[in-house]
Parts: C-alpha cells; structure tokens; sequence
C-alpha cells in the first residue's frame, strides 16, 4: 500500500500571519517541511462558506484577497500555486452519491489557505485545490464527507483544512494578544480532549456549554469536522501540532493526523 500523507487542521487566526514570523508561522513551515512533498493540496477553507459542494478546478487559480481594513502588503500577496484538474475530478468521483460541483472559474485560494500554506509550503510549486464548505448542511454531512476523502491520502494528496476551533469576532480584544479567554479556554482544552483520544465524538463539542460563544457562527469550526472524519477513516487521533489563544476570542490550535 502507498504511504498516507499526514492531514492538517491549522488555526490559521488573523489574516496577518501570512507575513508575519511567530511560533504559530513556525510550526506551520516545520510541518511543511517535515514531509514528502505532496502531489497536490486539497484545502477546506473557512472562508469559502457557501450553499454547495465544489471542488476548484481550475489550472491557474487566482489568489483571493477576502478582507478589507488591512495594510497594503497583504493585499499585494501572491500564492501563484497551480490547480489540478485530474485531481478535481478524482474528489468528484470518490465522494458519490455526494454530488460535488466543479467550480472552474468562480473560486480560487483564499486567505484561510494562503496565509497558511505561504508557509508551509513557501515555493508554492505543489499544485493546490481548495474544498467549500458546503453551509446548507450539518455536521454529519462535513464529517462523513471527511471520511471519504480519505484515499487520496493513499494518493499523495495532503489534505489542510483551515479555520480556528475558537472563533468570535465579535468578542476580540484587541489588547489581549496571545491571551483566551476563560470560555475559550475551555472549549478548546475540551475540542483537544476529543480530537486527541477519540475524534470520532467530534459532534459533542456542539454540547459543550461554551459552544455557542466559542463558534457562533459554523465556518470556522467545520473545517475540524473533515479532520475529524479523516482521523475515523483512519481509526487514529490526532496529536496537537501547537496550541494557543489571541485577542481572547480566537484560539490558534492545530492538529495533526500523522502520516503512515
Ligand atoms: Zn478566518
């Protein structure tokens, strides 16, 4: 049988990272680097949040520059990676009946993937796709979906998914950096508890009693779900790659599930 390739979560926090150096950016690049250069990127983004399932497909996709009220050198980044379109279809077919749509031309590389992989993966020679997050559907659908993807790990494909475990806007102290909350303190220690010893219990963090602050909305927190289901089709945990908070409402977590 073929190596698998690890699969990533990153806490990928604000979007300044991207070119900034810190422990988080560091743990970003020495994963990176600890790998087989993978065949392609697949990447389940946060903030490509919409009513379907598609998968890009395009040869050249465009870096996306999804946010405003920042300096001008993130908007003049770059992530010049190329797509992969055999590989777009390979998701298409694994995952059915799940119907994945092929999005040639709408989508391309966000922010929730580029400000990561400008480190992980700094040449940005290994093509890369990127995964929506299909908002329409539940936790179970994100999941199970996770589940199947897991033979392209078996087909050199490294699989990212990109959001924050602790993600509350509206709750950031901006001076409170590297700081979490109480709250967020415990949603993540309780989100590391499970991800760590039994991911396949990912859906009870939803009864966490500090859920409804740590994800009000679902974007950032589904991405985990794909990991998650990744970790059960493989029947192993994942270990904690780093760990840590900023501006109290964001926790900067990331996890690993290791190759083999
Ligand atoms: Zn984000």
């Amino acid at each position: 049988m073929a190596p698998l390739m690890p699969a990533v979560f990153v806490g990928h926090g604000n979007p300044m990272n991207a070119l900034e150096h810190n422990r988080y950016t560091e743990a970003w690049s020495a994963v990176g680097a600890s790998m087989d250069r993978p065949k392609a990127i697949l990447v389940v983004s946060a903030h490509w949040f919409v009513n379907a399932t598609a998968v890009t497909s395009m040869s050249a996709p465009r870096t996306i520059h999804d946010f405003y009220g920042f300096p001008q050198a993130l908007f003049d980044v770059q992530y010049p990676a190329p797509g992969d379109p055999l590989i777009a279809q390979r998701v298409v077919d694994l995952v059915e009946p799940t119907y994945v749509g092929l999005d040639a031309d709408s989508w391309g590389i966000d922010h929730g993937t580029w400000s990561v992989l400008v480190h992980m993966f700094p040449r940005a020679d290994v093509p890369v796709l990127q995964l929506s997050i299909n908002a329409s559907q539940s936790f179970d659908y994100h999941f199970d979906l996770g589940t199947r993807l897991h033979a392209l790990r078996g087909e050199g494909v490294l699989i990212v998914a990109s959001g924050n475990v602790v993600h509350n806007l509206r709750l950031i102290d901006w001076s409170a950096p590297g700081a979490g909350a109480d709250w967020a303190h415990r949603f993540d220690d309780e989100v590391r508890s499970i991800m760590t010893s039994d991911p396949d219990r990912l859906a009870l963090a939803a009864t966490h009693g500090d859920y409804r602050l740590a994800v009000p909305t679902p974007d950032h927190f589904l991405p985990l779900a794909y990991i998650a289901g990744l970790s059960c089709a493989a029947n192993s945990a994942t270990r904690t790659l780093i760990e840590g908070y900023d501006m109290g409402s964001l926790s900067m977590t990331a996890y690993e599930l290791a190759g083999a």
